[in-house]
């Protein structure tokens, strides 16, 4: 049980061990490559495409503004984006019971880049594992320099193009490009972000590495409490695979049947975070598949059935029972389809042009005349389409009288106006002290455009 006291990139010491993982080129490898740089593709090109004339996505976090596919959340719609996170969550707790860690191997940004694109420029440089170890602990010859220094330039160059998109997503294309074709000292806080982003993502591709999923990532130390023995995970059939040993075609007939698996140690050899998938299920697996392709072509090699390592539950290996639907899926089940419910008619019923009204505090009513009520409002408009917007307040049996001297309200495209305003209603047609009220906006062309409910207050 020693692998449950260590960690496989760490030496006994507590020292960072540096990771030489075999290449493998297999099914779910290609499967895998294709998947990931489908996802880099989108993640470099979503900045850059136009929906209703907004960036398709942006997270500008500083100016408290968010686009999705060219709706534009402003802070009023928190809510939304609150509950779209908790959605989010639950799926991958469900995703997570049933699969396991497939999100870490297939889709997750830090496997993607790290095993797609710097592994691969690594082994396109400097060789397979072997060649790296031996160039690394020799010593610096005119090869090893060259090699280190084009290895190195190039990371540079892919860390500084991830934070360019990385700021893309942040502040917006429009500010990126005023980076790119102006002075850096135009915009000195902009460029010395683009500089520590470029920094951070270089030294974690570079050199921490895999230490993110192990030791940084929360996703990871979740597995223990959402994987149980149904859920589906990279997993050794050790049913089918022990006892192992090595093969000897000299061996005597009476020696006893062996497992399947020939203690060759590809699997281990292949693994990015350095640990033995036949132990079980450990939290270091990130369940990049890549032992499972290497494990399929001993198995072809030596003219046994593929699939020793493969995606199963333990009861699957032990039991061969198939996932079942079982009652925590179908808990989890359930409230993600409440929370998407929820989602959906937050989203559908979400206002383009949002308006709040509220009485001045401190004032009740006034009365300008005999025949007259007046209530005083403070009122706030959120326009969240691209277009100015020229509004007129209207409410049904009163009369809206304007603070200021212009009747009409202009709030420009995302934009945000706070104004204030009278109401007055004949006491004639006043049947309560408080009586509800409708206040509807509509634009120069007399279509309603939002409106807001209030209460106004009489004798
Ligand atoms: S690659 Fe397969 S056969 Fe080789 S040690 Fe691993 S499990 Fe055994
Ligand atoms: S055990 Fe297999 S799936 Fe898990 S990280 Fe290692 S190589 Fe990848």
């Amino acid at each position: 049980m020693d692998f449950r006291d260590t960690i496989g990139v760490l030496d006994k010491k507590g020292g960072v061990k540096r990771m030489y993982p075999k290449s493998v080129d297999g099914v779910l490898f290609k499967a895998r490559n294709a998947f990931g740089l489908t996802l880099v593709a989108f993640l470099f090109a979503a900045p850059f495409v136009q929906i209703n004339g907004q960036q398709a996505l942006l997270f500008n976090i500083l100016e408290r503004k968010f686009v999705i596919f060219g709706q534009i959340f402003f802070p009023q719609d928190f809510y939304i984006f609150a509950l779209a996170m908790l959605t989010f969550l639950v799926f991958i707790i469900l995703f997570t019971v049933v699969f396991g860690r497939v999100f870490c191997g297939w889709a997750c940004p830090q496997t993607v880049f790290l095993e797609l694109i710097f592994r691969r420029i690594e082994f396109w440089i400097e060789g397979d594992a072997n060649a790296q170890r031996r160039l690394n602990e020799g010593d610096w010859t005119t090869e090893k320099i060259w090699k280190k220094t084009l290895k190195h330039t190039i990371f540079w160059i892919v860390s500084f193009s991830i934070a360019n998109i990385f700021l893309a997503y942040l502040v917006g294309t429009a500010e990126l490009q005023k980076l790119v074709t102006h002075s850096p000292l135009d915009s000195p806080t902009l460029f010395v972000s683009l500089l520590i982003f470029t920094g951070a993502f270089y030294y974690v591709f570079a050199h921490f590495r895999e230490l993110v999923c192990i030791i940084v990532c929360p996703y990871g130390r979740l597995q223990s409490v959402l994987l149980d023995n149904k859920s589906i995970v990279v997993a050794y059939d050790f049913v089918r695979g022990e006892p192992r040993g090595k093969m000897n075609k000299n061996e005597p007939a009476s020696t006893p049947p062996k497992g399947d698996c020939i203690a060759c140690g590809l699997c281990v050899q292949v693994c990015p975070t350095g640990i033995d998938i036949r132990n079980g299920t450990q939290l270091e697996c990130i369940n990049c598949t890549a032992c499972i392709d290497a494990c399929d072509e001993v198995m072809v090699k030596i003219g046994r059935p593929k699939k020793l390592i493969r995606y199963d539950s333990i009861e699957g290996i032990t039991q061969k029972k198939p996932l079942r639907f079982t009652a925590r899926i179908a808990a989890y089940s359930t409230v993600l389809v409440l929370l998407l419910g929820l989602l959906t008619y937050f989203l559908l019923s979400r206002k383009e042009v949002e308006m709040t009204v509220f009485r001045t505090q401190g004032l009740l009513f006034q009365q300008p005349d005999s025949l007259t009520i007046s209530n005083l409002y403070n009122l706030e408009i959120v326009n969240k389409t691209n277009e100015k917007l020229d509004l007129v307040l209207k409410v049904k049996d009163g009369t809206v009288k304007m603070v200021s001297q212009d009747t009409r309200i202009s709030v420009i495209g995302q934009g945000t106006v706070k104004t204030s305003f009278f109401i007055l209603i004949q006491k004639k047609d006043i049947h309560s002290y408080k009586t509800k009220l409708k206040i509807e906006a509509y634009d120069a062309n007399g279509k309603l455009i939002t409106d807001a409910e209030t209460s106004f207050a009489s004798p």
